[in-house]
């Protein structure tokens, strides 16, 4: 049995991180604490939240910080994620929402912070490339369409480019991203507590680098 841990990854869109952050999740047998599903949950619900993270998911904008901040902690102060530590996707984005996060949790705060790397140009083809169905959401891409590019495989809904996958929307993203999580690497580097791990390659092979990585930077594992 692996012990719980409180671990961040971080990484750009389309770099891979929330299938990562999944299996994280099972290997560590920690809470996936994803913001993004937070958010989707709250447009769905039509809630005050709601409203106001859409509009600025569909400018293509970052949720602002006192939003994020006050729902992230009332997920980690439920008993699985206080108890057995968690894989926090999504959140912190900048230097302030991790200052907030320290105070959130007890010491030593979080353990150790993923920076899952791969190059914007490889990210924007990826994107760019990405296509999904309306009905199921059901990805697909350029390079696997569905049998009749436009009809899902799945359920026979329309397959579509999101409105927000175009690549001056999706340039706008990733800038916004480098804007912000530079300082934020930079932070937690400070204080000895980021790794960063080549996201280029086979998922299998990346889920491995990751798990090594961690483990060897908490001491923990056969091969550090
Ligand atoms: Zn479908």
């Amino acid at each position: 049995m692996v012990p719980g841990t409180r671990l961040v990854i971080l990484g750009k869109q389309g770099a891979g991180k929330g299938t990562q952050a999944v299996r994280l999740h099972r290997h560590y047998a920690v809470p996936h604490i994803s913001t993004g599903d937070m958010f989707r949950a709250a447009v769905r619900s039509e809630s005050e939240f709601g409203a106001k993270a859409r509009k600025y998911m569909e400018a293509g904008d970052l949720v602002p910080d006192d939003v994020v901040i006050g729902m992230v902690q009332e997920r980690l102060t439920l008993d699985d994620a206080r108890l057995r530590g968690f894989v926090l996707d999504g959140f912190p984005r900048t230097v302030h929402q991790a200052e907030a996060l320290d105070e959130i949790l007890p010491e030593p705060g979080v353990e150790l912070v993923v920076d899952l790397e791969v190059p914007t140009d490889v990210v924007l083809k990826r994107l760019a490339s990405r296509r999904v169905c309306v009905e199921c959401g059901t990805n697909y891409s350029l390079e696997k369409p569905p049998s009749d590019p436009e009809v899902c495989d799945v359920c026979g809904g329309k397959v579509v480019q999101r409105a927000d996958d175009t690549e001056s929307a999706i340039r706008r993203r990733l800038e916004l991203y480098e804007e912000q999580t530079a300082p934020l690497i930079a932070w937690y580097m400070k204080r000895d507590k980021l790794v960063t791990v080549d996201g280029i390659g086979d998922p299998d092979k990346v889920t491995t680098r990751l798990i090594r990585a961690i483990d060897r930077r908490l001491g923990r594992g056969g091969d550090a």
